[in-house]
Order: structure tokens, then sequence, then C-alpha cells
């Protein structure tokens, strides 16, 4: 081929063309082999080529691949939403369905604000989000987002919704005690509510664990309790981003359950669909529902696509795969393992700082300096030079932002797919491991 067509991320950077999957393995057309240690963008977590998720697919679309949601519904968008309903935690019992993360946190934000109009405080409109995190690229997404160099390009119409610090002890400067950073965390929040003013604020939106913005940054088990008790104080929603962390992925089925909190609202992508087709939602509570039922009665929002039958007779054959497969304890069990064996990599290593993260959600974050804890400048680009270094190596892994600002510091996310066996994960750590010696003696 002499030319492409294609927008691809990085116009003038080759790309290999993948052939086939199978499992946890990606074929290119030269024959090479790739462990998908990242299930791309955290997405495919039931791996490639799974055949109860084509039969599916396949069997929908000889019924019905569109209907338009505001004409008809479809049984299987009725089921979906029931089984969400049922591996959701608490009340969060009413599912609206999107294409992708970014809509599905936008939808979230936008109930939130209707929430507040129906019951006649329509001054409650603004968000508070965290610096160092990332809930999407469509406008309101990227409003909430705390990701410097992805917000840029757009700042001037941005609304400037991240305010406050997300979990980083790895980092604190002040060397306070794990409690002392999140009684830290929860009063910034409280300052931040008393200075917009409890009444324009609709939401907080948080990330469980913070991907593509921090590498898997992992709070203790006290600090979301301290940050809902802020926001239940000033009758301030809780939105949990659960679009990486959810189904899964963290070893339990949603992130937040790991920290006993349930949000109000809970956005969910990825994994929903394993990437088998776009799919995502937005996961709204009875109580935020019941103003909305009680009053206009209308959800203001939603897409051509939402709700489409494809998608959801595909979702939700993922759902079950993942119940039936027990891939949720896999996840726990297969990502302790990998954490163990990442952690003593970097024993050995120089420059690995920090391994972080829950179930098949692994953070590494790369130093230049292990006892300062320092980052390596900018312009080295280390987390790529890893992401290359595995690449060559026939290793996917995803790159995150880290570091003090938040923008200049390495990390990098394991997160293969969580039917990941134990022998496969020695296989990973073993490419993991021979891709960092060649980046060590590169570096140092
Ligand atoms: N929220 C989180 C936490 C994400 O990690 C992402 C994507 O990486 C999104 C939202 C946006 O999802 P999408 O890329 O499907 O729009």
């Amino acid at each position: 081929m002499t030319r492409t067509y294609l927008i691809k991320p990085v116009l003038d950077h080759k790309y290999s063309f993948i052939t086939h999957g199978e499992g946890i393995y990606l074929y290119d057309e030269q024959g090479k082999q790739y462990i998908d240690g990242s299930s791309g963008a955290v997405t495919a977590s039931i791996g490639h080529g799974v055949q109860e998720i084509t039969d599916a697919m396949k069997e929908q679309s000889e019924k019905v691949s569109f209907v338009y949601r505001s004409q008809f519904s479809t049984e299987v968008a009725e089921q979906l939403a029931k089984k969400i309903s049922q591996i959701s935690p608490g009340d969060l019992n009413w599912s609206f369905f999107v294409n992708s993360g970014s809509e599905a946190t936008e939808m979230a934000m936008k109930i939130a604000i209707q929430y507040w109009q129906e019951k006649g405080m329509n001054t409650k409109n603004k968000i508070i989000s965290r610096w160092m995190s990332y809930h999407g690229m469509t406008m309101g997404a990227l409003s909430m987002s705390g990701h410097i160099q992805r917000r840029e390009r757009f700042e001037l119409m941005l609304e400037n919704y991240p305010s406050v610090s997300a979990p980083y002890y790895y980092r604190d400067v002040n060397y306070r005690t794990i409690e002392e950073c999140d009684d830290y965390y929860a009063q910034e929040l409280e300052k931040e509510i008393l200075r917009v003013g409890k009444d324009h604020i609709a939401a907080f939106i948080a990330e469980p664990m913070v991907g593509a913005a921090g590498g898997a940054l992992t709070p203790s088990n006290g600090y979301f309790q301290k940050i809902k008790s802020v926001c239940d104080e000033y009758n301030i929603l809780f939105i949990a981003d659960e679009v990486m962390t959810g189904l899964g992925r963290t070893g339990k089925m949603f992130g937040m359950e790991h920290f006993d909190v349930t949000p109000d609202i809970m956005a969910i992508g990825k994994g929903m669909s394993a990437g088998y087709t776009p799919m995502a939602a937005t996961v709204v509570s009875e109580k935020v529902m019941e103003p909305i039922r009680s009053g206009s009665k209308v959800v203001m929002g939603g897409h051509t696509f939402s709700a489409n039958p494809q998608s959801a007779a595909t979702s939700l054959a993922v759902l079950n795969y993942i119940e039936k497969h027990h891939l949720v304890e896999n996840s726990a069990r297969q990502g302790a393992y990998l954490k163990e064996k990442i952690n003593e990599l970097a024993e050995e290593s120089e420059i690995i700082g920090d391994v972080r993260g829950k179930g098949l959600f692994v953070g590494v974050e790369f130093v230049e300096d292990k006892l300062t804890k320092k980052s390596f400048e900018s312009r080295l680009n280390v987390a790529n030079k890893i992401v290359e270094a595995n690449f060559e190596q026939g290793l996917l892994v995803y790159p995150a932002n880290a570091g003090a600002d938040g923008l200049t510091g390495d990390a990098v996310i394991l997160s293969p797919p969580l039917t990941i066996t134990m022998e496969e994960v020695d296989e990973l750590v073993k490419r993991f491991g021979v891709a960092l010696e060649k980046i060590e003696q590169e570096l140092l």
C-alpha cells in the first residue's frame, strides 16, 4: 500500500497490521505474536476471538441490528440493563446506554445537573474533579479531565473543573502517613466546595484508581469514605468513573467495591463489551432517578446508536462470559501474582520506583533515582521507550502520565485480559523483564 487514507494517532508512525487475535495474543501480518498485556486501552478484557461472543453477535444481527431508541426498545437492551442492575452495588439500577466512555461520563455529568434541576436547584451545575484524571475526549468529559496534555489544545473552550488532588502517596512531599494524606485530600475538597459554593456544585467525579493520567494510582481503603462523607455533607452527588476499572478489571466487579463506597452515578465502558463492539453506559441510582421519574420524565441526551441492539447483545454475552468463567476472581488471583512478580523485578531494577494497582490493573512508575524519586527528563520520553522496548519483545503495555506534576513522569499499566493464566503471566513478566533490561542499559 503506497498511501493511507486513515487518520491514525501519530501520522508518521508505521503501524503494524493485525490480522487476528486469540485469547491474550494478537498476531500481525508478519506472523509476529504479541501478548496483549494492556488489553488494548484496558478494553479487551475477555481476550480475543471468543466464539461465544461472535455467536451472540451473529444471532442478534440475524434478528435486528438497529432500532432507534426514541421509536422502540428491544428485549436485549432491557436484558442488558437488568444484568447491569444485578451486578451493580446498591441501588444503581438504571442504565443509559451510550457508545464510549467519554459519552458515559459526559452523560453522568448531565444527569447529575438534571437531578438538581428537577429538584428546583438550577444553580447546581458545576462539577469538581481531580488533577491527574481522565474522563474522556468529548468537550464535557475533557472539561472534567485533569489530563494536561489532552486538554492543552482546547483549553480555552473548556471548563476548569479539575481542582483537587488525586491520592498519590508515593509522591507525598511532606512524608505524611496515609491517614494524614487522606485527611488532607478530604479537606482540600471541602475547601474547594466552600470556595465555589455548595449551591453551585452538582457532583464530584473520580476514577476509583486513576488510569491514563496516573498509571493505576491506588487510594487507601479509607480515602473514598472520607471524600464521600464530604460530598454528602454538602449535598453533592458522587460520580464514579469506572470506565477503566469496572467489570472485573481490579479484581472486584467494580473498582469502588474495594472501598465500600457506592456512587450515586457510575460510568462504565471498555470492558463492558471487551472491545467486541462500541458500548458504554451511565448507570444511575434510584435516588437520582426518582425526581426525574416524578418530574419531567425525560432524560435529556442520547445518541443515534444508544442502546443499539447489536451492541447490547454483544455486551450481554461479554458480561455473562465474565460471570460464567469467574473472571473477576481470576483477575484478583492472577493480578496478585502479576504484581508480586513485577515487585520482584522492581527490587532488582534501578528505575522502577513504584508498583501499584489492584487485580489485573498494575501500574509501574519509572524514575531516574529511586531514592529521591526524581523523574526522568521529559525529553527522554521514557514511558514511550518502555512501550517500544516491550513492543519489540512482543508485549503490549499502556503508557500513562505520572510524576510530581502529573505530566513529566513515566508510568505504564499492565492490564492483560482477565482470562490470563499463571503460565501466561510468567511469559508476560519474562518479556517485560527483557525489555526492562534493555531500557536500563540504554538509560543508565
Ligand atoms: N474514563 C476513563 C477512566 C478512561 O480511562 C477513558 C478512556 O481511556 C474514558 C473515560 C474515555 O473512554 P472512551 O475512550 O471510550 O471515550
